[in-house]
């Protein structure tokens, strides 16, 4: 095994306070049986690896270029997202919500940090954050202005208010002049905020200039 395998060398002082915790504990639901150290060890790769934006970047995208899969997916998110063979099902309930030119839909939980993990990975730190669960109720114009987007004057934002057992997935406006793009190439479009509704997708312009970089 290599030197550096988390569970061969020695655990002096380099490991956190809450490394130890969470080490302390796994050993225990291991030790009682509660817990399978590979299926623990596979959920831990899936969440590292696996999971995140990409994926949910995907669904975007094939629900831009395919009709029928976008009437899947505003039908039944969760059906709809665990066609979609490669990675893992959806556990919680997943509804995606579209944004049109009249309304433009926004994800928070007010009550915790609930997030669409399977399709958007884990949620970054301003999603947790007491400032962005308060004041997105609030004032859901001034939190997007925050974050650079200003909307069309008149257009609807309506909230979507996460739990345990419910997600949602925004899917954003296609971008103009992506006319015959592939999926692959519309998924780069589709960022990570643009599927909470803090962002927008990017256009074809900025992403040429992202990629110059
Ligand atoms: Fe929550």
């Amino acid at each position: 095994m290599p030197a550096n395998d988390p569970h061969t060398h020695d655990h002096g002082s380099e490991l956190s306070e809450m490394q130890l915790r969470v080490k302390a504990l796994e050993t225990i639901l291991t030790e009682k049986g509660y817990v399978e150290p590979a299926a623990l060890d596979q959920i831990i790769e899936n969440v590292e690896t696996r999971i995140g934006p990409h994926i949910g970047a995907r669904v975007v995208a094939r629900a831009w270029v395919d009709p029928e899969f976008k009437r899947r997916l505003l039908t039944d998110a969760t059906e709809a997202v665990n066609s979609v063979a490669e990675f893992d099902p959806v556990g919680a309930h997943l509804i995606a919500v579209e944004n049109t030119p009249q309304t433009h839909n926004v994800v928070v939980c007010t009550l915790c940090s609930c997030y669409p993990w399977p399709v958007l990975g884990l949620p970054p730190v301003w999603y947790k954050s007491a400032p962005y669960r308060s004041r997105t109720v609030i004032d859901p114009k001034g939190v997007l202005a925050d974050f650079g987007v200003s909307l069309p004057p008149g257009t609807d934002i309506r909230i979507w208010d996460s739990t345990a057992e419910t997600r949602f997935l925004v899917v954003p406006i296609r971008p103009d002049g992506t006319e015959g793009w592939s999926e692959e190439a519309l998924a780069a479009l589709v960022t990570r905020d643009s599927m909470v509704g803090t962002g927008l997708p990017k256009s074809p312009e900025e992403n040429k200039a992202g990629a110059a970089r």
